[in-house]
């Protein structure tokens, strides 16, 4: 990326009513003409920063440079909560003892505050800023203990994306952008599944444009909280772990963007969790169904909606590191399949597998739909499945509410339930016409028992497998596949 720095004086141009407080509350959409504001003319980049890229005070300076550099007439930014910040928010919202609560709180204040400082320097005390991010760390000492649990939960962990948000947009506005923040309860439109919401596509994307474009069409530079959105009666949700990645595909494809940028702690999208596998390489594309069977299966580096959403939409998605940004990232294009052969591989940990073991004299045809109902009416996500006459063999995340299943199974079908299993997956585009690779797999891992094989597309090939060990599992596939046989996507 070019190290373009942008002139103060152009920004001046562009800086109508800069925020200087960093509260959600001083935009309307009434403010801005209404109608059509112009969709075509518009085509703003989507940059989403994570946890790491927002660590301190420091790195959001750093990232806001970074949306500087970029922003040559329009942009939205997508924050996470800074590192580490949801696991503390979850803890929070489990935790009765008030000795660890204080504890928590006591952290996050500290950690939020000092960022504030970084930000602003002397500046901070006193500030708006400052404010706001005691005023909403205030609230988490206040949520009512008699919600329930995952509504509660959803009000204390959007914690972490409000304070960064609050914090992000204020470095953006240091920088010299004219940054302001969106709450994003006012733009993602979900359901009531709390803690894994999902998005009402055509009203999250009404509420998009008739917010956003009008800000980005005076060339302002919106920033939203990802991870969360409220459903019609403005209850806070969040969208599943990882979601920020999800928020950002979804504006993207909302507002028509030319790239959504997701800025991580790594290179791009390697051949393996490079974390896992120091010889993993970094793939300069990848396909858009293989990013999306690979996230699912286990790379974290991406949210598999995300993924899906965008490129459903015709969006590219890049993903880059926010602290070497000379590196090129990965794009995951919606215009192209991958490149033959395997790109990549993923592990996923915590796996549980369900074999229900027909009755005899149950007919054949009638088994698999029943299994398939009791699921379904449980809202349970089937990853893999195999079958046989007599079984059905499937995958779901440990943990996962199986009782009723069970019992319900029980009536017509013998159960049999293992946990702490793993998922390994290799994805690459025509795999159906490699026929070794199957036993390729099977040989490198030779003495770690397979129980379940699963090739559904031309994208991807899973084993399920006794081994909780994502990293030995990846090392071993990888030095099999991965450094000799995987290609380069040119
Ligand atoms: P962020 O906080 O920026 O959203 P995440 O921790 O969610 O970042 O995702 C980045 C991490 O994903 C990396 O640090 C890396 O360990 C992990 N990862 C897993 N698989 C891959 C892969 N194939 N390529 C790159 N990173 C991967
Ligand atoms: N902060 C949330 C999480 O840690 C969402 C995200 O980072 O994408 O899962
Ligand atoms: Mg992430």
């Amino acid at each position: 990326m070019s190290a373009k720095v942008i002139c103060s004086n152009d920004l001046e141009l562009r800086r109508t009513a800069i925020m200087t407080d960093g509260n959600a509350t001083g935009t309307d959409a009434a403010e801005f003409p209404s109608g059509d504001p112009g969709t075509s003319l518009l085509h703003p980049g989507v940059s989403k920063f994570g946890g790491t890229s927002l660590a301190t005070g420091q790195r959001m300076l750093h990232a806001a440079r970074l949306v500087a550099s970029q922003v040559d007439g329009s942009g939205v930014v997508v924050v996470s909560a800074m590192s580490g910040v949801t696991n503390r928010l979850e803890e929070l919202a489990r935790v009765d003892d008030p000795d660890v609560r204080r504890e928590i709180l006591d952290e996050l204040g500290r950690v939020h505050l000092e960022g504030g400082r970084q930000i602003m320097g002397d500046a901070f005390r006193g500030s708006d800023l400052s404010k706001a991010l005691e005023r909403r760390l205030q609230t988490l000492e206040d949520v009512p203990t008699d919600l329930p649990l995952p509504r509660r939960r959803d009000r204390i962990v959007s914690a972490g994306e409000d304070l960064s948000a609050l914090l992000v947009t204020r470095a953006l506005i240091e920088v010299g952008l004219p940054a302001i923040h969106i709450d994003a309860r006012r733009v993602v439109r979900t359901d009531e599944r709390f803690g894994q919401a999902i998005p009402d596509d055509d009203e999250t994307l009404r509420l998009a444009r008739s917010l956003l474009l009008p800000l980005l069409k005076e060339g302002r530079v919106p920033v939203l909280q990802g991870f969360l959105g409220a459903t019609d009666s403005g209850e806070t949700t969040t969208l599943g772990r990882g979601g920020s990645d999800f928020t950002a595909a979804i504006l993207g494809a909302a507002l028509g963007a030319r790239e959504v940028t997701i800025w991580t702690d790594v290179d791009g999208i390697f051949t393996a969790d490079p974390r896992l596998v120091p010889e993993a390489r970094v793939l300069e594309e990848m396909g858009y169904e293989e990013a999306v069977e690979l996230a699912w299966f286990g790379a974290r580096v991406i949210h598999p909606a995300a993924a899906k959403h965008a490129v459903g939409r015709r969006v590219s998605l890049r993903v880059r590191n926010s602290l070497r940004p000379e590196a090129p990232g990965t794009l995951i294009r919606t215009d192209r399949r991958g490149s033959a052969g395997v790109a990549a591989l993923a592990f996923r940990p915590r796996v549980s597998l369900i074999t229900v073991r027909s009755r005899p004299l149950f007919m054949a045809w009638g088994f698999l739909a029943r299994v398939f109902d009791v699921l379904a009416r449980s809202e349970i996500a089937v990853d893999l499945v195999a079958t046989s006459h007599t079984s059905t063999a499937f995958t779901v995340a440990d943990g996962a509410p199986l009782d009723r299943v069970r019992r319900e199974l029980e009536t017509f079908s013998e159960v049999e339930v293992e946990t702490g299993l793993g998922t390994v997956t290799a994805v690459g585009a025509g795999l159906r016409s490699r026929p070794g690779l199957a036993a390729r797999l099977l040989m490198a891992l030779d003495d770690i028992p397979v129980r379940l094989v699963s090739q559904a597309t031309d994208a991807a090939l899973s084993l399920v497998l006794e081994s909780g060990d994502g990293a030995e599992v990846l090392k071993r596939l990888h030095r099999e596949l991965g450094t000799t046989d995987t290609p380069s996507p040119h």
